[in-house]
């Protein structure tokens, strides 16, 4: 998998990804993803992104939210 604007290698990084979700932003830290390391651009394996979706909604339904 290469960075779509570089066409670089990306490395194995985590994040923090932000999900914006009906305008109620959740931020989850520490995310396993694929960095580049020419523009910072990360990207997430479906599976992962997945679950994140289950977490944030799961945050959501809670009440939990930021902002
Ligand atoms: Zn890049």
């Amino acid at each position: 998998m290469d960075c779509v604007i570089y066409k670089s290698k990306l490395a194995k990084s985590r994040v923090n990804h932000i999900l914006d979700n009906m305008g109620r932003i959740v931020i989850i830290k520490n995310v396993p993803a694929n960095v580049c390391g020419q523009c910072g651009e990360y990207y997430i394996d479906n599976d992962t992104a997945m679950r994140l979706e289950e977490v944030a909604r799961e945050l959501l339904n809670k009440g939990t939210s930021i902002i």
